[in-house]
């Protein structure tokens, strides 16, 4: 639309949109706003939408991924995480993000020293899995809805939002009531329905990129969740797989750059995941901080060679106090900042 184009033409415009049997979707940019028509291509009258009071041009989205893409919201998103009990955190544009904690809940006395550590250490999200997603059935698969209590009166007392992987299309109801924010698991990435549930939530959405995932595959999953409507996807490159087997997985740190040209959604790193092993941790961050990152998610904990889940990749509290100084150095070089936690309700 053009720039002083009244709401009486915005709502027209949307009107007709929906007539031709397409979803509109509005985006309110600095200058202008841009409405999305989606929908099959032959539905829609580019010459009749042209033609409307207040259209300044009506241009094809040529990507797969329309929701995600630059064209459709040229600003960078900021994705908020919180609310409500906790205060809310941005993601996105110049906000750096630290989402941190076990990568499993094991019972409450450890998630709460965990949780104490990385909120003291610079992180202001907290993470923690109840169910998760393991190589073998054998594995420890997470405590679920306790852990998720536990989870939320976490987060609660340190003022902190809580992000927690869901891993089934049945446990979004339930996971919605507890969490601030839904982690998508690297092997869900390409889970449809889990997708489309999410999408339909009203609460923001990590998702992780699939260990084999291209990034035009991991944005047409993010606009899966977009097009049901939720606006609140931050993207995670988690590593992914390639023949190099000295790490868990291989960064793909360019794909940071390749998305910021792609899209207006925010992207973090998880270093803990792509490295597999604590040494390697703070490099891997570092870099992907560097190349444009909107902050990380990290596994930290106080006793790794007890944790039930991921222990050689977990940080100790100490390293990771180190690398937030670190990376808030990293960030002010590229003009982003991660705001430090505000004050919990009780201390
Ligand atoms: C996790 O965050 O603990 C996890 C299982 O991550 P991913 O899905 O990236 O493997
Ligand atoms: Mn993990």
């Amino acid at each position: 639309m053009n720039s002083h184009a009244p709401q009486a033409a915005i709502d027209r415009v949307v009107s007709e949109i929906q007539r031709m049997g397409c979803q509109s979707h509005l985006s309110q940019g600095r200058f202008r706003t841009v409405i999305g028509a989606v929908g099959e291509e032959g539905l829609i009258d580019q010459n009749h939408l042209a033609s409307l009071d207040g259209v300044e041009k009506v241009v094809p989205i040529m990507k797969p991924y329309k929701l995600a893409s630059r064209e459709f919201h040229e600003d960078d998103s900021v994705v908020e995480v919180g609310g409500g009990s906790v205060p809310k955190v941005k993601v996105g544009a110049n906000h750096a993000a630290c989402i941190a904690g076990p990568c499993a809940v094991e019972n409450q006395a450890m998630l709460n020293r965990i949780a104490r550590e990385v909120r003291d250490g610079g992180a202001t999200i907290l993470r923690g899995g109840v169910y998760k997603p393991r190589t073998s059935p054998y594995s420890f698969q997470g405590l679920g809805e306790p852990g998720l209590k536990w989870m939320r009166e976490c987060g609660d007392e340190l003022g902190m939002p809580i992000c927690v992987e869901v891993m089934d299309t049945r446990q979004v109801e339930q996971m919605e009531k507890y969490v601030d924010c839904f982690q998508i698991g690297a092997r869900n990435m390409q889970n449809f329905d889990l997708l489309r549930e999410v999408g339909k939530a009203k609460k923001p959405v990590l998702l992780k990129r699939g260990l084999a995932a291209s990034v035009k595959d991991w944005l047409l999953s993010a606009e899966y969740v977009l097009s049901q409507g939720n606006r609140g996807v931050i993207l995670c490159e988690r590593g992914i797989k390639t023949f190099e087997d000295s790490v868990r997985y291989t960064l793909d740190v360019t794909s940071i750059p390749v998305l910021k040209s792609w899209t207006h959604l925010p992207v973090i790193i998880d270093p803990s995941h792509a490295a597999g092993k604590r040494d390697y941790v703070p490099s891997i961050a570092a870099a992907g901080m560097a190349a444009g990152a909107h902050g990380l998610i990290v596994e930290v904990h106080y006793c790794p060679s007890e944790a039930q889940c991921d222990g050689p990749q977990a940080l100790l509290p100490e390293a990771f106090k180190e690398l937030m100084q670190q990376l808030r150095k990293i960030a002010a070089i590229f003009n982003k900042e991660f705001v430090e936690a505000s004050e919990p309700a009780r201390a």
